[in-house]
């Protein structure tokens, strides 16, 4: 017998499929070792055959079988082909999705499950260190920011002799394993709800077909219940359920509830668990002893049997594409899955995609709606101020007076209040009022954001921290200007406002650490008055009741993010942060602060009126020949030289322009240019960007044109991406 065994290696010269003598019990999904180039490697058996056209003299024999029950099940090897097909990846590329590392590597095997920590602060490490050897430092910085990672986490992102410097160099403390089982730890029981009219509808109409639906419910209509049903349907039934959720900071409740009301079965896979935990989900899963997957994106490729639904919640959300290689789209994945399995899919929304509700009108999704909130609550009062007359009537602080008498009402009304601000930090920068200098990271091209807390300004994009300026580095000025506010700063201004009130913030800076998220949540649950501040964390799915006002600070950063989708992400995002008020009660009330108060995204979503929306801006990407009548298409080239990036933009670019040539017609838009960020850790950066009628050939001819190795740069394609720095 040959095996066709594909290596762990990620390079283009061995993306294919190599044919090696098999063992005697080798079998397909089977990862082996085998002989390449003088070493020996991790392969993937993807199948077996009696012959193969290989030389005799060249054949070689696998070393060894790693296991003795394929890791790689017949269905998750079908999807590694799909992946590598529909989304261009290297077949290794698809495996390593499909398979976490812990698994892939057996790194459970090794000194992996320890945690490291650092020893000294960022400014003693670069000393240290020194300015050369770059892994080193960038793993020392986020190891700074993230306060502790585990070792084999750090390897993945930062190459093993890195994070062994650091181990040799005592730079590093090694706290033990901290492998420990079911991440689940709640036992809380909670009520089974009867369903409303429109929830038994919702159910009966999804559990019946095996087509794709797009739920559209607004928020508290519950849908939630609505996942709960359809997958006790597909579990009375033998078979197994994958519910998404965008983020982790989700799923403490929807565990809670999902641990409630299916004990045992439920496993959950995010990128927040330890890679021990990882393992042994992954384990319970692959053993069928989990049945129930509850998960953030990748949770997508668990390895459950015979599905009997799929559910993607807040199908809207961004972080269902991974921007980072190997770049998928998780809506496309789910729904090879569900027809593999002939299973619903199910997208769940109140404020669904523009390309999503695009293909419940034209009929590629079964639309299914939810239009009112349980027990007849009504959605929230969305009061717009505009923040110009504000200006104009002598207050000059982000603080409208509206919003201060709401938070003053909830506070003497013993309720809770939310406010959203989506900036982390104290300020978005710091500038020289005499001179103009601007603090910028020595890595990347943008400005630094000032953390008072830590006394440090921080760059958002690499990590690095930098010291706060007290006087100016060019002129010595101390008229030093604070640029937009930032979550630390509102809530050093509300505890001035408010003395004595408890405030809680939420954001990336806050919720570090294992149960981050959980805890702020927990507390501020429990604690009435209070107030929670926070960045778009906040914004999604938590239901307390006792929220009676929503602040919205400043929705117009992302209205002015100037991409295709900012109408649409802003449209999301008010609706989803006014969704968080008044969910038990009808004293919802929301503030939305903003300077362009007649746009058409707040009037219709103050109005609620998704529809009405959803017209003039699919109207509006018609005319303009955005998706979905169009595919955006990036090849981004970013290299530590300039002239390297440049050099190879323009051979790319080019070629290019022959493909543009053939195909006059469809494509609409295609130019080189230097990114808007230009420079992001030490890597400059220039983009080809190409817009056209949507085509799979076009789509293939600018991949296969990508797909060149030049020394010293990375070449990355993109499809429609959700954010083009
Ligand atoms: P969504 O996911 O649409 O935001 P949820 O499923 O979270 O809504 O439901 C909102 C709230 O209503 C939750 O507290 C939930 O327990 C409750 N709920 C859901 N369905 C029912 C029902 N049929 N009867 C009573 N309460 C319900
Ligand atoms: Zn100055
Ligand atoms: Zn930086």
């Amino acid at each position: 017998m040959f095996a066709q065994v594909v290596v762990d290696i990620s390079n283009d010269a061995v993306d294919r499929i190599f044919d090696y003598i098999a063992l005697p019990d080798t079998q397909v999904g089977m990862r082996v070792k085998v002989p390449f180039a003088n070493r020996s490697v991790l392969g993937y058996v993807i199948g077996l055959k009696d012959k193969t056209t290989v030389d005799n003299s060249k054949l070689k024999s696998i070393i060894s079988n790693l296991e003795s029950v394929p890791k790689l099940k017949p269905e998750i090897l079908s999807l590694c082909d799909f992946l590598a097909g529909h989304f261009f990846l290297r077949l290794s590329d698809a495996i390593k999705l499909v398979l976490p590392s812990c698994v892939r590597l057996d790194s459970q095997k090794e000194q992996n499950f320890f945690v490291l920590s650092p020893i000294y602060d960022i400014d003693t490490a670069i000393n240290m260190i020194g300015n050369r050897a770059k892994s080193q430092l960038s793993a020392y910085a986020f190891l700074c920011e993230q306060g502790e990672c585990e070792f084999s986490k750090l390897v993945e992102l930062f190459g093993r002799s890195a994070i062994n410097a650091l181990v040799e160099k005592g730079m590093v403390s090694k706290i033990a394993e901290r492998r420990m089982r079911a991440p689940i730890s709640s036992n809380e029981k909670i009520a089974r709800n009867i369903l409303t009219k429109s929830q038994q509808s919702a159910i009966d109409t999804i559990s019946a077909h095996d087509e794709t639906f797009l739920l559209q419910g607004v928020t508290g209509s519950g849908k939630t219940e609505v996942y709960m049903n359809i997958i006790e349907k597909a579990l009375s039934e033998n078979k197994t359920a994958i519910m998404l959720v965008p983020e982790i900071s989700l799923t403490p409740q929807m565990m809670n509830r999902f641990n409630s009301r299916f004990p045992n079965l439920v496993a959950v896979l995010h990128s927040g668990l330890s890679e021990g935990e990882r393992y042994d989900e992954w384990d319970r899963i692959f053993t069928g002893q989990a049945k129930v997957v509850l998960g953030a994106r990748s949770a997508i490729f668990a390895p459950l049997e015979n599905l009997g639904a799929i559910i993607i919640d807040e199908e809207h959300d961004g972080s269902y594409v991974s921007e980072t290689n190997p770049r998928f789209f998780t809506h496309d994945v789910a729904e090879f899955r569900a027809r593999y399995n002939k299973c619903p899919l199910v997208l769940g929304s109140a404020t669904p995609s523009i390309d999503s509700f695009n293909k419940a009108k034209n009929g590629t999704y079964h639309l299914v709606e939810l239009p009112e909130r349980i027990n007849g609550l009504e959605m929230p009062k969305i009061e717009i101020v505009d923040m110009l007359t504000e200006v104009m009537d002598g207050n000059t602080s982000p603080y409208s007076k509206k919003l201060i008498a709401k938070l003053d009402q909830a506070i003497k009304n013993k309720k809770q209040s939310i406010l959203f601000i989506n900036r982390r930090g104290f300020a978005s920068f710091m500038v020289c009022r005499e001179c103009g200098y601007r603090a910028k990271c020595d890595d990347c091209e943008v400005s630094l954001v000032y953390h008072k807390e830590d006394n440090q300004l921080k760059c958002h994009f690499c990590g690095k921290r930098y010291r706060a300026l007290t006087n100016c580095p060019n002129c010595n000025s101390q008229n030093i200007k604070y640029g937009a506010l930032g979550t630390e700063r509102v809530c050093e201004d509300l505890k001035e406002m408010f003395p004595g009130v408890p405030i809680f913030r939420m954001d990336n800076d806050t919720t570090r650490g294992k149960n981050g998220h959980k805890n702020i949540l927990e507390q501020f649950s429990k604690t009435t008055p209070s107030i929670l501040v926070g960045t778009q964390m906040i914004a999604k799915g938590h239901d307390y009741p006792n929220v009676a006002f929503v602040g919205i600070l400043d929705a117009d950063v992302s209205l002015y993010n100037s991409d295709y989708k900012s109408n649409e992400r802003t449209f999301q995002l008010v609706t989803q942060v006014a969704g968080r008020a008044g969910r038990k009660t009808n004293d919802g009330y929301v503030v939305l602060q903003t300077y362009a108060p007649k746009h058409y995204v707040y009037r219709f979503a103050t109005a609620y009126d998704y529809r009405s929306f959803y017209d003039k801006e699919i109207n509006l990407r018609q005319t303009t020949g955005f998706p979905p009548y169009s595919t955006i298409l990036r090849i981004l080239v970013s290299s530590e030289s300039d002239n390297r990036a440049k050099d190879v933009t323009k051979k790319l670019y080019d070629k290019a322009i022959e493909i543009k040539a053939k195909y006059k017609r469809e494509i609409i838009f295609l130019q080189a240019m230097p990114s808007p960020v230009k420079r992001i850790q030490t890597k400059y950066r220039y983009q080809i960007l190409t817009r056209y009628v949507p085509n799979d050939k076009i789509t293939s001819e600018f991949f296969e044109l990508s797909d060149i190795i030049e020394k010293d740069v990375s070449i990355f394609v993109e499809i429609n991406p959700n954010n083009l720095r």
